[in-house]
């Protein structure tokens, strides 16, 4: 049988279009679909990033930085500093992207590389056509189908494409971080370093961010696990905003959820590949899921092609694409997912008594894995039963 596309890749944002981008780029024929009206907006992230993240794959084009920072500030609950500064590689921060552009501008690169992009297009459905699969797309109230060998399910956290593909995705609510953030202007804060609040005083199983986008100008916002309170995220967040910037002014406002279930068993099924936030590939201690999503999107591209090339679409050939996050990410995913499990069992006091261990050391690279070395360190009785996970 023909079929209309070798690829077609379900929603643009960085897992997406870098998944478009490598299919386009080994020669595939690939359609890359995305149901907003444009490409990066509104933005529903806080555009943290670690250089690392983006130079294992882009030469870095300036305008995709809002702004970068040297280290990161962690705030106790009763106020202690760790201040975390270093130009070494392996650093969790690094670049706070202008994300509306970056997202424009990797869909772009994949569209040179001769990927087709749609935008305003909503994959609504899809079935099993001889070895392929048939896609049901909606372009603006226009029902219409293509065809496709393999599809790439990149369409978020609220991912259908696992579900019709029949991967386990679930997220129980305990699984998902509620998140609320505001553009700040008018504050004052050190621009060079990304600011993180712990502890349920300010965020019941998550974290308050402020990650500096100019001077004056940051985003400000908050993770909150439902099930460890009964007020909303919004309300955790206007709490803090008050107290620390009462005289700041939002110029706007996102929400969204963080799925922080740990990996997968598979990202796969026969002729479907999820990436990104699809298959639940954000890191469950930071949160942080841009960078997994650019390297999710870069396997699933090498795999397409080789799928090609082989004529085979089997969940069994393309669990080599599992076998491909598992080894870069995924044992990172699992070790934050039994770490983050430990952290959450933390009192305030604890958390203040651990940052307080290491407060004024001057650590060589910023990593959730060097912070916890460090932290185990200094206070062995308390963090002994998760030593094994280094
Ligand atoms: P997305 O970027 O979510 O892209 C999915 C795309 O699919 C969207 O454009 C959507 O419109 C499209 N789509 C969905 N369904 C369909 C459909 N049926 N048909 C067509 N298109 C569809 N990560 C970091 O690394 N650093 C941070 O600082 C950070 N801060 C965050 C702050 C907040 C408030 C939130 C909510 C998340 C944050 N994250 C952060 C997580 C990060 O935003 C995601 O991990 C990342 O965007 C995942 O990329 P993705 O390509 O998988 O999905």
């Amino acid at each position: 049988m023909d079929y209309d596309y070798d690829v077609v890749v379900i929603g643009a944002g960085p897992g997406g279009s870098m998944a478009a981008k490598t299919c386009a780029e080994e020669g595939l024929n690939v359609l890359l679909v995305e149901k907003r009206q444009e490409i990066g907006a509104p933005v529903r992230c806080a555009e943290g990033i670690s250089k690392e993240g983006l130079e294992r794959f882009f030469e870095i084009d300036r305008k995709w930085i809002a702004r970068e920072v040297s280290g990161a500030i962690i705030y106790s609950p009763d106020g202690t500093e760790l201040k975390l500064s270093s130009e070494m590689a392996g650093n969790e921060v690094g670049f706070v992207l202008e994300r509306k552009i970056f997202d424009r501008d990797l869909a772009r690169m994949a569209s040179k590389a001769g990927a087709e992009v749609i935008v305003k297009t909503t994959a609504t459905g899809m079935e099993r056509e001889k070895d392929g699969l048939r896609i049901r797309l909606k372009r603006m109230g226009e029902d219409y189908e293509v065809t496709a060998k393999i599809v790439v399910g990149a369409d978020g956290v609220e991912s259908r494409v696992g579900k019709w593909a029949g991967i386990d995705t679930t997220v129980k609510l305990g699984e998902i971080e509620s998140c609320v953030q505001y553009l700040m202007t008018n504050i004052e804060f050190d621009p060079d370093f990304c600011h993180f609040w712990i502890g349920q005083k300010y965020a019941p199983g998550g974290y308050v961010w402020l990650f500096p986008k100019g001077e004056s100008s940051a985003n400000v916002g908050i993770g909150i696990l439902p099930t460890m309170t009964k007020k909303t995220a919004k309300w955790w967040l206007d709490r803090f905003v008050q107290e620390y910037y009462p005289d700041g002014k939002i110029v706007e406002f996102v929400v969204g959820g963080v799925p922080v279930t740990g990996p997968i068993d598979t990202a796969v099924s026969d002729n479907v590949m999820l990436v990104g936030d699809a298959a639940r590939h954000a890191d469950p201690i930071t949160g942080g899921g841009i960078a997994n999503a650019i390297k999710g999107g870069y396997f699933a591209g090498k795999v397409a092609k080789e799928a090609v090339d082989a004529e085979n679409y089997s969940k069994e050939f393309l669990r080599r694409y599992d076998e491909m996050w598992k080894n870069d990410f995924g044992k990172t995913l699992h070790r934050n997912k039994l770490l983050q499990k430990k952290f959450l069992k933390l009192s305030d006091e604890t958390l203040d008594r651990l940052i307080r261990s290491i407060a004024g050391y001057n650590l060589e690279e910023i990593s959730v894995k060097r912070l916890v070395l460090e932290l185990i360190k200094k206070n062995p009785k308390l963090l002994w039963d998760i030593r094994h996970l280094f």
